[in-house]
């Protein structure tokens, strides 16, 4: 039987490439989406023989990972990929923020995936693999530019949120990766971006592949190279 993958933010931009990436290696696709409203990822499960299905998720509401929690009961995942997130919607500097804005960035790219990944981590599979689109910009050791203080912080949020989830669940064996997907054409990319969206997650895919069945942490970009802490 076809493994699963679950990608929760997968209504546009990196999480749809990665749904249509996982539905083109054969795999079957459970897709999430924030809302009521017609996505691309509709399109994609009308075309998908009934290997993509649909499921709303809101990382930052608890009730609402608790729920899909109880609709995937029963189910097994070879693969967890958390890659909901959100950019500053103005400028990225933590004097100048208000603290609902930072504690936005906060909750989406740190507390609601390690929630996410708390609360469905126990559905993937031994030798299965739990991911997090993490960036290099949450390197600390290479933040030698600075900007995007609040991105920043809450992806290093996120990396040192998921070191801690490794050593807590050590005994899992389970494959955990932190991903940087490179700079990516895509709603929060950018059009000046370096990346299209179908040859990072081609190099994602491939790299989470070649980790698969290696337990514990790793952090490393779309090309399967190692990022520093
Ligand atoms: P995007 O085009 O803005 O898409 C963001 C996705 O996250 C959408 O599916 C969005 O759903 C979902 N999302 C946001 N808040 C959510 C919430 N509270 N609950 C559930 N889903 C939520 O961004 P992207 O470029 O594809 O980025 C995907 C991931 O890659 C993010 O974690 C981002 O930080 C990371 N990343 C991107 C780049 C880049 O160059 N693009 C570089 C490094 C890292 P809606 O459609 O409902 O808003």
């Amino acid at each position: 039987m076809a493994d699963t993958v679950l990608i929760a933010g997968a209504s546009r931009g990196l999480g749809l490439g990665l749904a249509c990436e996982w539905l083109s290696r054969g795999w079957s696709v459970v897709g999430t989406v924030r809302g009521g409203a017609h996505t691309a990822l509709h399109d994609a499960a009308g075309t998908s023989g009934g290997r993509l299905t649909i499921e709303q998720l809101d990382i930052t509401d608890p009730a609402s990972i608790a729920a899909l929690r109880g609709r995937m009961a029963g189910r097994s995942l070879g693969v967890l990929f958390v890659n909901a997130g959100v950019a500053s919607g103005g400028e990225d500097r933590v004097d100048h923020m208000e603290t609902a804005e930072f504690s936005r960035i906060m909750e989406t790219n740190a507390l609601g995936p390690l929630r996410v990944i708390e609360a469905l981590g126990p559905l993937v599979r031994p030798g299965g693999a739990i991911a997090a689109m993490s960036s290099s910009l949450g390197s600390v050791s290479l933040n030698e530019s600075g900007g995007m203080e609040a991105y920043r912080a809450s992806k290093a949020a996120l990396n040192t949120l998921l070191r801690s989830y490794a050593v807590r669940h050590a005994r899992d064996g389970h494959t955990l990766a932190l991903v940087h997907p490179g700079w990516v054409r895509t709603d929060m990319g950018g059009p000046g971006a370096s990346l299209l969206v179908v040859d990072s997650v081609r190099g994602i895919v491939d790299a989470l592949a070649t980790r698969m069945g290696q337990p514990g942490l790793q952090y490393f970009d779309y090309q399967g190279k190692t990022l520093p802490w």
